[in-house]
């Protein structure tokens, strides 16, 4: 719900260096005796190695993955790992290394020259090696690597007469020059290409490939004259300086912006630092006996049990990824090469068995000979993941438990949403980016009003409502329409809540637009669009495209809605195995913030077993129902309020009763009214205007008298913090007719409900109280209205009363409020916003700065805060129960469907958490995962 309350504007996307980088901290003053003795390099060699699996934090996915398949005996090139505490220790030292560490990596020197059988430098059998950075969290490309290190005059020459192929040495030792020189020296790219240009275009060479030994001659000739020039400095041929220089260049980039933003975006911490992994080249590019490639043990798109991944013949692995040759599959390797092919079959499916998830491996093979040189638990879509889990299960590979494990919460919802074509949606180039507040494609044209969504969408068409802002009176448009993209807002704006709620593709905050809305156009990036050209956008990732792009529909929902049987769905069958599985551990209930009987039985489809909040008040924006709720405020007596009120009664009555009908007598928590009542009437610039120009036209009598009591009632209602004002309880106290209309509409649905032997369970909530006597005023309302209704239909209803803690004095004096209420709902949007003081329609303003400079890991409004806002929640729990042990306790605020929140109420023992409809299936495999991992009361 958000308050018409002040202008919201985008968090700022664009992403800073952070203030506190391991570089900035205060230097340690001298190394602690304790850590001299500490160990900081762990080889790996010859079957056995010093790590394992199990040090992700010490050694990085990779380096762990290096060890775990060299102790697994599987062909790995020998080396070894400078784990992330020196690379800790390289930034606080000043960027070098203590010498007790610098010795502890040539003793490893050796060692490895010992296990490759070559040394460093040698003419007749030099080493040479990889230089690879590894964080404990996979950041594909962010950092740097090196490879054909070791090379010097003297070496290439040794390389040339063991591999007795002079081309091969000098175009290794060209591509050494220029990743050293690009990545330690700091040498732009083109410097180095341009000079590579010049040779080809002298000797004629069309591509890489036609120049011969001679031109690489030359080519490493002027690339060691440009170092000169550039640095000052000779190319460096000691190849231990080639070393020092290069793992410090890894460490380095640590810190580069493409690394800083990635671990922004997916919330790796900053502090954490690099491993840096050494090992001996082999050769993929020794000729035609050769190759190199990556691949998964299965489809990462769709989950199919198939080898999936690419090889290039006669390559080194950045010519794959590089994309300038295109690769082939690697299926057609077991025609080139069976004998490495099936080894490679056999190793990864070893290693999937091994790690009991897919892998995503890289290989090498030289001269037909086999090398492992990296494998990883494969990162996946939603879709693949309950595909793979499932399988995992029928092929006995893992029990449901941990199959339930293997699938991210979160991404469950890429499974409801309709999806865009992947190669149709690659086609299009990215517009900007926003807040991506609900999954989904979306693709329609741009409307401007709410109005016109509706108007178009009679006529057939597919709109998209795009708007600086959504309000409470959008919701006819944002119902109609295939998306909602808005300017501004966060991720508890209205656009985002409702989004997600209608299940509705959205994104919000994307400051980029400017929107004109009177206009009706908006332009990004130097490009207008106008109403009705086609915008695409995918609520999942939050890119906005210009253009349509073709959907396809979600299966699930689908067969949800009766249109598909289940047997006919591979993927629902396999979703609704693995929520089964979550149901049977999960000790959360989990409930739907519903307000339409629509929404409620989509909810209960997906799981949901109850209503944890209906908000009364979006019933109010229904077809013919603000012009009754308008009277009822405009009213300035008892008299007349009661006779609008009067009016309303049945429409609420038939609401309350499909909402309560569709919940199979599963609790059903009602709210009665919360926001502040100025948002139900028109905007007061928007009356003035109108008014101005009835007087120019010269109208008088009701038509224009009527504009001016409205704005009269307007200017009263006029609050300069409405969130803090007069909503939620005040509102029943101050107009108790209001909370008896309300009341009576709940029971005399549900006696209804009882006449036609339909269970129901309503539950009333009142919003917002802090003070045990607000509650205690309002449930003598709702018990006395009960009673009467109870005694006029002849029905006994069993209900219960209670109040949302969304005020911190609320949850301070939850033991005196748990004298009245029979439970608790948190409501953690206003929990959080009253805490922080953060307006939560204005955090998008600062937001993004908060995040930048690491002041917030996250936005609180997303994922609850534990420390501050869960400190109250847990001390509301302890109070409540200490009063009223059996005391129902639940979370309704939008965290109620946000996996690691559900972790926490999980945790403070909660007995039920409350999402949108859309997000109950995430919220039922979140709790299992919590159930799973977390004890009640750790
Ligand atoms: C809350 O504050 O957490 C809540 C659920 O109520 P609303 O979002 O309607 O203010
Ligand atoms: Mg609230």
């Amino acid at each position: 719900m958000a308050k018409k309350t002040a202008k919201k504007t985008a968090p700022k996307k664009s992403v800073k260096k952070p203030v506190r980088k391991p570089g900035n901290r205060p230097a340690a003053k001298r190394l602690p005796a304790k850590a001299a003795a500490k160990k900081y390099v762990y080889s790996f060699a010859g079957g056995k190695a010093e790590g394992d699996r199990t040090m992700k934090d010490i050694l990085g996915g990779k380096g762990a993955g290096l060890a775990e398949m060299t102790n697994a005996g599987l062909p790995v090139p020998p080396g070894f790992t400078i784990s992330t505490a020196a690379c800790n220790l390289w930034y606080a030292e000043g960027r070098k290394l203590p010498k007790a560490i610098e010795d502890e990596m040539m003793a490893h020197v050796r060692k490895l020259e010992q296990a490759a059988g070559a040394q460093f430098g040698s003419t007749t059998n030099p080493l040479l090696v990889s230089v690879r950075s590894g964080a404990k969290f996979s950041m594909p490309g962010m950092m740097d690597t090196i490879l054909n290190l070791g090379l010097n005059d003297a070496a290439v020459e040794g390389l040339k007469a063991r591999t007795k192929n002079g081309r091969f040495a000098y175009d290794s030792y060209r591509r050494f020059i220029q990743m050293f020189g690009n990545v330690v020296l700091e040498i732009p790219k083109e410097k180095f290409e341009h000079e590579f240009e010049a040779v080809k275009q002298a000797r004629g060479a069309k591509i890489d490939t036609d120049l011969g030994e001679e031109g690489l001659q030359e080519t490493v000739a002027r690339y060691k004259k440009l170092v000169q020039d550039i640095t000052g400095k000779p190319f460096p041929q000691d190849p231990l300086a080639q070393l020092k220089g290069s793992r410090d260049a890894v460490f380095r980039s640590w810190n580069n912006d493409r690394a800083i933003k990635y671990r922004r975006m997916y919330e790796i911490p900053d502090d954490i630092g690099t491993a840096v992994n050494v090992q001996k080249m082999v050769f993929g590019n020794t000729g035609d006996r050769s190759g190199t490639g990556v691949g998964f043990t299965r489809n990462p798109a769709n989950g199919a049990k198939e080898f999936f991944g690419e090889f290039l013949i006669n390559a080194q692995g950045e010519d794959v990824v590089a994309g300038i040759r295109t690769p082939r599959p690697i299926t057609e390797l077991a025609e080139v090469m069976p004998k490495a092919y099936k080894e490679l079959r056999a190793f990864t499916s070893r290693l999937e068995k091994h790690y009991k998830d897919i892998q995503d491996f890289e290989f090498t093979i030289e001269n037909e000979k086999l090398y492992m040189l990296q494998t990883r638990n494969g990162k996946r879509t939603g879709y693949a993941a309950v595909v793979i889990a499932t399988d995992f299960v029928t092929e006995k590979l893992v029990k449901p438990n941990e199959a339930l494990l293997m699938v991210e919460p979160a991404s469950l919802s890429q499974l409801l949403s309709p999806v865009f074509d992947p190669a149709e949606w690659k086609k299009v180039p990215l517009a900007t980016k926003g807040l991506p507040a609900s999954p989904g494609a979306a693709s329609g044209q741009a409307v401007f009003t709410s109005d016109q969504a509706v108007a178009w969408t009679e006529q057939g068409k597919k709109v998209l409502l795009v708007r600086k802002e959504t309000a409470p009176d959008d919701i006819h448009g944002m119902e109609v329409a295939q998306g909602i993209l808005t300017a501004t807002g966060g991720m508890t704006s209205h656009a985002a809540v409702v989004g997600r709620q209608m299940g509705r593709p959205s994104i919000v905050g994307a400051g980029a637009l400017q929107i004109d809305e009177k206009g009706r156009c908006f332009t990004v990036g130097g490009q207008t669009v106008k109403e009705g050209d086609w915008v695409s956008f995918d609520g999942l990732s939050g890119e906005v495209k210009l253009g349509q792009v073709a959907t396809r529909p979600s299966e699930i929902l689908q067969v949800l809605a009766g249109k598909m049987k289940p047997e006919e769905s591979d993927i629902y069958q396999r979703f609704s195995t693995l929520l089964g599985w979550a149901d049977k551990v999960r000790r959360l209930g989990i409930r739907a913030n519903a307000d339409q009987p629509d929404q409620s039985e989509l909810a209960y489809a997906f799981g949901a077993r109850g209503i944890g909040l209906c908000r009364t008040e979006h019933m109010f924006f229904g077809e013919g129902r603000i012009e009754k709720v308008q009277r009822m405020i405009l009213a300035d007596n008892e008299q007349d309020r009661r006779a609008a009120l009067a009016e309303l009664l049945p429409l609420q009555r038939g609401d309350f009763y499909g909402v309560l009908k569709a919940m199979h007598g599963e609790p059903v928590t009602i709210r009665t009214i919360d926001p502040p009542l100025h948002e139900f009437l028109p905007k007061r610039e928007d009356l003035m205007v109108e008014i101005a120009k009835l007087e120019a036209r010269g109208a008088v009598g009701a038509e224009i008298d009527g504009k001016r009591t409205l704005l009269r009632r307007v200017e009263q209602l006029h609050e300069f913090n409405p969130m803090l004002g007069h909503r939620g309880v005040r509102l029943g106290i101050t107009y108790p007719e209001i909370t008896e209309m309300q009341a009576r509409a709940i029971f005399e649905a549900a006696c209804q409900l009882a006449k036609e032997g339909i269970k129901s369970a309503p539950e009333i909530m009142i919003p917002l109280v802090g003070l045990v006597k607000e509650l205690k005023d309002q449930k003598t309302i709702v018990d006395r209205v009960a009673a009467e209704v109870m005694k006029e239909q002849g029905v006994r209803i069993s209900y219960l009363v209670g109040t949302m803690i969304e005020v911190p004095r609320g949850a301070l004096t939850a033991d005196e409020i748990a004298v009245e209420a029979q439970f608790f709902s948190f409501g953690t949007n206003d929990l959080t916003q009253m805490t922080f003081g953060f307006s939560r329609d204005d955090i998008g303003k600062f937001l993004g700065s908060y995040l930048d400079r690491k002041i917030f890991d996250r936005d609180p409004f997303q994922s609850i805060d534990t420390v501050g806002v869960g400190q109250l929640v847990a001390m509301a729990v302890e109070k409540g129960r200490k009063t009223r042990p059996n005391i129902k306790l639940g979370i309704c605020g939008e965290h109620g469907g946000d996996p690691s929140s559900i972790h926490f109420f999980h945790k403070v023992g909660l007995n039920y958490v409350s999402a949108s409809p859309y997000r109950v299936p995430v919220a039922r495999l979140a709790a299992a995962h919590a159930a799973l991992s977390v004890k009640v009361g750790d």
